[in-house]
Parts: structure tokens; sequence; C-alpha cells
């Protein structure tokens, strides 16, 4: 794994709004890249695996929360590599219940050793003491930050677009920590803009990526309309149903639905600029459907499309 480079193909997109505009829109299929190493997550942990085997480190340790495709690609990666892999959770009340969720317990089935902490001290968990206690606690490991966004992830990241991508004007992609975007700005043409469609509400997030962005061609837009990270309704569900069922194309609810969902609304709202050829990067992340699928079932709300 990660020796040899890595293409993904783009597929042409359907959408009534994309025709009614003269839109033409491709999705790059990162998401095709692995089940559980999906999308940007693969492309954010080669080089930090890869660096990691060269300074002899025997295990992985990082971080996230109950969804986390972070988590689920760097114990399915560890596994694959022979890293021994550590996952500090957040939330100490899934310690007990932590099988009945089907993130977490894919990590499980993958050797990983998960430990749960609290809301509280996971919010201070780049410190420099918590470093300590991580070392004190686990010895020498080699860490990966939450969502995995470094130097080497946003390296990873840059080898998305391939020189056929000039075709496009403009270039999406959801938004997390912006490691993902950070690649995509670096090796977007100068006649390209990107746009960072956030999983968070808020547009703070703006900061990291300057620390990571080569240039000043990309935007940001916040999550406004479903309520911020990891909130869905019923809507969202039936906007993924309803784009399956007329593409076969999946979309995860945390990430790539709000991007798709919030450009269809910029559109439609006539918020949307000159730029005719659009690509989309579907970043992945569909294990995250399972467990949100739970949460729908309890709310009485209607389930999204499994495809196995
Ligand atoms: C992690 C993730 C993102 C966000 O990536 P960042 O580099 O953290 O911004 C986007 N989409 C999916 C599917 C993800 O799993």
């Amino acid at each position: 794994m990660f020796s040899q480079p890595l293409q993904t193909i783009n597929q042409k997109l359907f959408h009534p709004v994309f025709d009614e505009y003269g839109l033409e829109v491709y999705v790059k299929r990162e998401d095709l890249i692995h089940p559980q190493i999906s999308g940007n997550k693969y492309r954010k942990l080669k080089y930090n695996l890869l660096e990691a085997q060269s300074q002899n480190h025997h295990t992985l340790l990082t971080f996230g929360g109950a969804y986390s495709n972070h988590l689920v690609a760097t114990a399915a990666a560890g596994k694959i590599m022979g890293f021994k892999t550590i996952g500090l959770v957040r939330g100490e009340e899934l310690a007990t219940k932590f099988q009945q969720n089907p993130t977490l317990a894919y990590c499980a089935s993958q050797n990983m050793q998960l430990e749960f902490i609290s809301r509280e001290s996971y919010r201070f968990k780049h410190t420099s003491q918590m470093l300590k206690k991580i070392q004190n606690q686990f010895g020498s490991v080699y860490m990966l930050p939450e969502g995995g966004t470094n130097a080497l992830a946003v390296k990873g990241c840059e080898e998305i677009l391939t020189s056929e991508d000039a075709f496009f004007d403009v270039i999406c992609c959801p938004v997390g920590t912006g490691g993902t975007l950070a690649g995509l700005i670096n090796s977007s043409k100068p006649h390209q803009h990107v746009i960072g469609f956030s999983a968070l509400k808020g547009t703070d997030i703006q900061e990291e990526i300057r620390k990571f962005a080569s240039n000043n061609r990309w935007s940001i837009e916040s999550e406004d309309r479903f309520g911020g990270y990891a909130k869905i309704n019923a809507n969202l569900v039936t906007f993924i149903n309803q784009f399956y069922d007329q593409s076969t194309i999946l979309w995860d609810p945390i990430y790539t639905a709000k991007m798709v969902f919030g450009l269809i609304e910029k559109i439609k709202a006539n918020q949307w600029k000159q730029e005719k050829k659009i690509l989309l990067i579907h970043t992945g992340g569909l294990q995250s459907i399972s467990g949100m699928n739970q949460w729908l079932y309890q709310k009485g709300l209607p389930s999204i499309h499994q495809v196995v």
C-alpha cells in the first residue's frame, strides 16, 4: 500500500439544476479508493505512514469521535502496514457501549486499542501537557492529529488533482480540518478557484488553511443550513437517497452530501458566478452511514440507503 501513485476517475454528474444553468459538473471518485481507507483519508495517511515506517515507529496514535472516518482509516491502514494503533476517543460514555457503534466496533476489529477520554480533556488533546501524558502512558508513538491534518497530509492531498483536471474552472471539496482543501489549493492551476464547503458552522477554519495554502484562490462556505458538524435532518436524508436513485452516487451525510446540497442551493439562489466547469471531490466517508442510521432510527426519521 501507498507505493503506487493513485489516480481516481472523474464521473459526469447529472442534475436538473446543472442542466438549467448550463453547468458541466464532474465528481472525482476518491470514495472508490478503499472501503475503509476512503477518499481523502488515504491521501492524508500516505506520507505519514511512510514517515512513521522510516522512523522505525511501531505504533500510531490518533484521536477521533464516534463517527470518525480518520480513526477507521488509521485502524485499517495501520493493520495492513503492520503498525499497532491506538485511538483516543472523544466521550467517556462510549467506553461501555462502543461495540454498538459501527465506527468504533470496526476500529476494534482492526485491533485498534481504544481509550475513551472525557470531552473536557479531549479539548486539550493537542497541548504539550497532553503530549507528555501520552508519552508517559504509551511510550514512543507516531502521533497523527485529529482528522490527520499536518504538512505530510497536505502533501498527500496535493496528489488528488491531475494534469487533466486543468479542464475545470472550479474545484469543490468538503472541509473538516482543512488539510484536504489545502492540498487541492496547492495543486490547483492559476485559472482555477477552490471552494471549501465546511462541515462546521463558521469560517474560523480559514486560519488553519492559510497555514498550509500556497495561494489565495480559494474561499469557504460555512455550514449554516443543518446546524453544524454531523447535524442532519430528514431533508438531507431525502436529498441523499434521491441523488442515489438518480445517479447511483452515494454521498456521506457529514461531509459530501452537505457540499452537494450547498452547491445546488447556491446555484438556485443565483449566487453562482461564471464558472461553468465544476469538479466535485468525493472524499468518501461512507462508513459513517450505519452509525447515522442508528441515530435516525432512534429519532423515527427515514434512513439513508446503504450500499454494500
Ligand atoms: C475527514 C473528511 C473530510 C474533511 O477533510 P479535512 O482534510 O479534515 O478537511 C471530508 N470528507 C470526508 C468524507 C472526510 O472523511
